[in-house]
C-alpha cells in the first residue's frame, strides 16, 4: 500500500528499517523530541536478539542476560524514563577453563596481582600497564594492543578468554577499541528479563511488524523504501541493521558504504540453556569460560541468576553454531564440571550472524561508511558504537540529541 503523497505530509517522516534495540533506541528518542517517525521490522516482534522466552517456571534469554549501567550514564537514564526497574548482578566467582581445569578468576584489575592466572612477572607487567595507559593505534589488534599495554602473559593466557567469549574471535582479528570498558559501570539485569527492554521502547512507537525492507529509491527530498507490498516516503532514513543487511539496500546508491559494511564480519553462534540439580563451586559462581587452547568447542557457560529455585541451576553454554546433538554439549561441560547432575530440561537457540566482530581498523571503517552515506539515510547499529549494548545506548542518545558531531558514536 502506497503512503500518502510524500509533499503532502506537514512534517516529513523519519523512516526507521529494524526494530531491534537500535532502531528501537532511534526511534523512541526521536518521538521524545516531537519528531514523527515510523520503525519497519522484519520479524513478527521488536527486539532482535534482545529476546526472553519463558521457559521452565523462568526465564531463557536468546541474547545478553544484562546490561553495564553507572549512575547517571545513559543506560541509567533510559532505564528510568521507561519506568523499568533494575536489580545489580551480585559479583560471583567466575573461573576460567584453563590447563586443564577451572582457575579462578579475579573481579578486578588489582586481584589479578594474587592470582594464579599470572606468573609475577606477569601480574607485575600487568600492574605497569594498569599504571600506564597505552592508547590504540589505527588499524592495530586487540590482540597486539594488549600485548603493548599489559604484556605477553595477559595477551596470551586473559584475552583469548574474553575474545573468545564475548565475540566467539581470536583477539587477533578484533579491532583494539572494541574492549573499550567505562569505569565504574556495574551490570545490571530486568527482572521481567531483557525482552522488557524492548516492548517498553517499542510501547508507543508507530511499529510495522512483519515488514521488511527490500530496496532504497532516491526521490526529490527525500527516499522511497518498498518492501512486501508497502512503500513508504521519508526525508530521512535511517537503517539500523546489521551491517551486512544494511550493505544489501545501500550499496546501489553508495558502494563505498556497503563496501565497507560488508568488512565486518558477524559470528553465528548457539546456545544451549539447560537445568540441573545444583552442584558447587558453579550453582554459586557465574560460569566459566574455555580457553581456546584447550582444544574444546565449547565457548564458555554461565549461570543464569536468579536460577529456577534453590535446588536447581539454570546453565546456558555457548558455542559456534554447528550440528550437534546435547550429548556433546554435556560431555564438552563435564570435561570441566565431572560432577555435573543430568539435565532435566535442555533448549536450544541458534543465533546465526548475531555478533558484529569488527576487525582491525574499524574507525576508518567507520568514517568511509558514514562520510559515503548519501544524504538523508543514515546507520545505526551495535558495531557502530563499540562493545555492546552500553555502548548503543549511550551512542544513540549521544547521537540523537547531539547530530552529526557525534557520527562515529563512542568509537575512539
Ligand atoms: C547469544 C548472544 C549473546 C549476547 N550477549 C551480549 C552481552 O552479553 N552483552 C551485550 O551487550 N550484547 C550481547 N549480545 C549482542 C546484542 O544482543 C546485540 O549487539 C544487539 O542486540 C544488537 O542490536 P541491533 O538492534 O543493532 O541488531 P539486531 O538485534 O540484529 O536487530 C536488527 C533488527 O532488524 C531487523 N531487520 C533485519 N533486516 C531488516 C530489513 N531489511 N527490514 C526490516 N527489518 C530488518 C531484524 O529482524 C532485527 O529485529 C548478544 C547477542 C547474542 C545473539
Amino acid at each position: 500500500m502506497a503512503t500518502p503523497a510524500f509533499e503532502a505530509s506537514p512534517a516529513p517522516p523519519t523512516l526507521v528499517l529494524g526494530g531491534g534495540v537500535a532502531g528501537l533506541l532511534c526511534a523512541w528518542h526521536l518521538r521524545r523530541r516531537g519528531i514523527p517517525v515510523e520503525v519497519w521490522e522484519a520479524a513478527a516482534a521488536p527486539g532482535g536478539w534482545v529476546r526472553t522466552q519463558a521457559w521452565e517456571g523462568g526465564q531463557a534469554e536468546w541474547g545478553p542476560q544484562g546490561l553495564p549501567l553507572r549512575a547517571g550514564d545513559a543506560t541509567d537514564r533510559l532505564l528510568r524514563a521507561l519506568g523499568l526497574s533494575f536489580a545489580e548482578v551480585p559479583r560471583l566467582p567466575r573461573w576460567a577453563a584453563l590447563d586443564g581445569r577451572l582457575v579462578p578468576v579475579p573481579a578486578h584489575g588489582g586481584a589479578f596481582l594474587v592470582s594464579p592466572l599470572l606468573s609475577l612477572p606477569g601480574r607485575l607487567r600487568l600492574l605497569a600497564g594498569l599504571a600506564w595507559p597505552v592508547r590504540a593505534r589505527d588499524d592495530e589488534s586487540l590482540a597486539t594492543w594488549t600485548r603493548r599495554r599489559f604484556g605477553t602473559e595477559v595477551a596470551e593466557r586473559l584475552l583469548p578468554l574474553a575474545a573468545r567469549g564475548l565475540f566467539a574471535t581470536a583477539a587477533e582479528e578484533l579491532d583494539a577499541a572494541i574492549l573499550t570498558r567505562r569505569a565504574g559501570a556495574r551490570q545490571v539485569r530486568l527482572p521481567g528479563g531483557m525482552g522488557s527492554l524492548p516492548r517498553a521502547l517499542a510501547r508507543d512507537l508507530e511499529l510495522r511488524p512483519g515488514l521488511r525492507a527490500r530496496r532504497l529509491e532516491p526521490v526529490p527530498g527525500g527516499w522511497r523504501v518498498s518492501g512486501d507490498g508497502h512503500e513508504a516516503l521519508a526525508a530521512r532514513v535511517i537503517l539500523a541493521l546489521p551491517a551486512f543487511e544494511a550493505a544489501e539496500l545501500l550499496a546501489p546508491h553508495a558502494p563505498e558504504a556497503g563496501a565497507a559494511l560488508r568488512e565486518i564480519p558477524y559470528v553465528s553462534v548457539e546456545n544451549w540453556h539447560s537445568i540441573h540439580a545444583a552442584v558447587r563451586p558453579l550453582a554459586s559462581g557465574h560460569g566459566f569460560l574455555v580457553h581456546p587452547r584447550e582444544g574444546s568447542d565449547l565457548l564458555g557457560c554461565t549461570v543464569a541468576h536468579p536460577g529456577v529455585d534453590g535446588a536447581r541451576m539454570h546453565l546456558r553454554s555457548f558455542l559456534p553454531l554447528g550440528a550437534r546433538p546435547w550429548s556433546a554439549v554435556d560431555a564438552a561441560l563435564r570435561r570441566w564440571v565431572p560432577e555435573l547432575p543430568e539435565a532435566q530440561a535442555i533448549l536450544r537457540l541458534e543465533a546465526p550472524r548475531a555478533l558484529a566482530a569488527p576487525p582491525p581498523g574499524q574507525r576508518h571503517r567507520l568514517a568511509r561508511i558514514l562520510g559515503a552515506l548519501p544524504p538523508g539515510l543514515d546507520w545505526v547499529a551495535a558495531a557502530r558504537f563499540g562493545q555492546g549494548l552500553g555502548a548503543l545506548i549511550a551512542g544513540v542518545e549521544a547521537l540523537v540529541t547531539q547530530g552529526a558531531e557525534s557520527r562515529i558514536g563512542g568509537w575512539p
